[in-house]
């Protein structure tokens, strides 16, 4: 098969039919701004409490990040946990960590309550070592996971890493059995579905232009201009993640939009798939410019990476089949005549300090800043930030802590030193 610049879960989902007609409403208690794991999560959970919801999305259901990801559902964050605990100290670390475990469980609940046949399944994740003083890192890591947190990740000796991937190059491993597996395009149209059965209405080509306060009938909401018609209400929820643009600026100069890029190879005989990953783990490296990989239900090895820093175009997508093809074969050599049938890529969200940040923002809800590490982080936080806004007080340690933007506040939302980043990630890469 010739290779197709297509997202490949895409070929095995079908979203629900929405009437392109309908108009907008004129007054909602919140409107929903982005389509994707953070808005449907958060719609879901509004309509449940009762409030009548709009979700606008500028494309269509799950067009972001939400369908073209990795589908794995991870344990921890993107920084590590010394990283963390300096920065948060023990207590906030230890909440966070449990909101990261929690997240996971967030994600299988709401699959097994909307029945979404997303082959969502707890394989596990393993991490591997691409250098030996990462490797002796993995110790001190798990022996700080299992003390501060009570979570046991397992390390691998580098003599017994064939049991968990068919690969030599590593120079060992770290399991955790709790991190899960998923098909993330299956997953967001289930969890649209499960926000239009609660109530939520969902209208695909409506881009938000612009928001502004305004207040109507003597109350204080929000005006917004959208493609397909004005809309008024009462709160705003922000879900744009690495899309964020200039209907929310403040929101927008505070996130920096980073490529990331997979291809699939075709259908691969079992005997080879179990060979390559025995135990049907969500793997990932060490690296700063990393390497994510899996087994696709149907036996596909799906291989991502940063291979271009800036966000998805026809020329980074096709740049990337080759570079991302020549990264396989380091890792797998066994694949080296196995065809790519499929490219795409996907914009990720990085926040200045690499940290999930939800609240709100100029008076918008909002929770954004996922660092690849969003299918689990950002259902959860649609969820807490709903429970917050329907007068709960739920637990999220990621409420409040500081949120810094650039440096100096030399950013407009536009990501002029991305190739600066992705040389200096290399170097680190090179160097640590
Ligand atoms: C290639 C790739 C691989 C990844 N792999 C993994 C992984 O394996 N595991 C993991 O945990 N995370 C992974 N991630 C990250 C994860 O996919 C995201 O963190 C998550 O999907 C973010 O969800 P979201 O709903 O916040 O944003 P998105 O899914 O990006 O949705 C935002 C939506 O907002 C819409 N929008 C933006 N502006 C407007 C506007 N003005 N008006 C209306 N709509 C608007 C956009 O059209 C978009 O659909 C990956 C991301 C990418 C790109």
């Amino acid at each position: 098969m010739p290779l197709k610049e297509l997202n490949y879960w895409y070929t095995t989902t079908s979203f629900p039919t929405l009437d392109g007609t309908r108009a907008v409403p004129e007054v909602v208690d919140v409107a929903v701004i982005g389509a994707g794991f953070t808005g449907l999560s958060a719609a879901r959970t509004l309509a449940k409490r009762g409030a009548r919801v709009a979700v606008l999305e500028s494309e269509t259901i799950g067009w972001g990040a939400s369908s073209r990801n990795g589908g794995m559902v991870l344990t921890g964050m993107k920084l590590g946990v010394n990283q963390l605990v300096s920065r948060y100290g023990r207590e906030r670390t230890q909440r966070m960590y449990a909101a990261s475990l929690a997240s996971i469980d967030c994600v299988e609940q709401i699959v097994r309550e909307e029945a979404v046949e997303c082959d969502f399944s707890r394989c596990g994740h393993l991490e591997v070592a691409c250098k030996q003083k990462h490797f002796d890192d993995y110790a001190r890591q798990a022996d700080v996971i299992a003390r501060e947190f009570g979570h046991r990740l397992r390390v691998v000796q580098k003599q017994d890493l064939s049991s968990e991937i068919g690969s030599n190059i590593y120079y060992g491993g770290m399991v955790d059995e709790v991190s899960a597996g998923c098909n993330p395009a299956r997953y967001v149209a289930g969890l649209a579905q499960g926000a239009i059965k609660a109530g939520a209405e969902i209208f695909e080509h409506a881009h938000v232009e612009s928001v502004q306060r305004d207040s109507r009938q003597g109350e204080l909401g929000w005006k917004l201009t959208t493609s397909r018609g004005p809309l008024w209400a009462h709160e705003v929820f922000v879900g744009t993640s690495g899309y964020t643009g200039k209907a929310t600026p403040s929101l927008q100069k505070k996130l920096i939009p980073i490529g990331s890029f997979i291809i699939t190879t075709e259908v691969l005989p079992e005997k080879l798939a179990r060979e390559l990953s025995p135990c049907n783990r969500m793997i990932y490296d060490s690296k700063n410019f990393l390497y994510y990989y899996r087994l696709t239900p149907d036996r596909r090895m799906l291989f991502g990476g940063r291979a271009a820093f800036f966000p998805e175009s026809d020329q980074t997508v096709r740049q990337s089949a080759e570079i991302l093809r020549r990264g396989m074969i380091d890792v797998y050599p066994q694949l080296s005549d196995a065809e790519i049938d499929y490219v795409w890529g996907g914009t990720l969200d990085f926040a200045f300090d690499i940290m999930p940040h939800a609240g709100q923002m100029d008076g918008m809800y909002y929770a954004v800043g996922y660092a690849g590490h969003g299918v689990a982080m950002a259902t959860f936080q649609g969820q807490k930030i709903a429970e917050l806004m329907a007068g709960d007080q739920p637990e999220n340690p990621f409420v409040g802590i500081p949120f810094p933007g650039a440096p100096l506040g030399l950013y407009n939302g536009k990501p002029w030193f991305l190739p600066l980043a992705g040389a200096w990630y290399k170097f680190l890469d090179w160097v640590s």
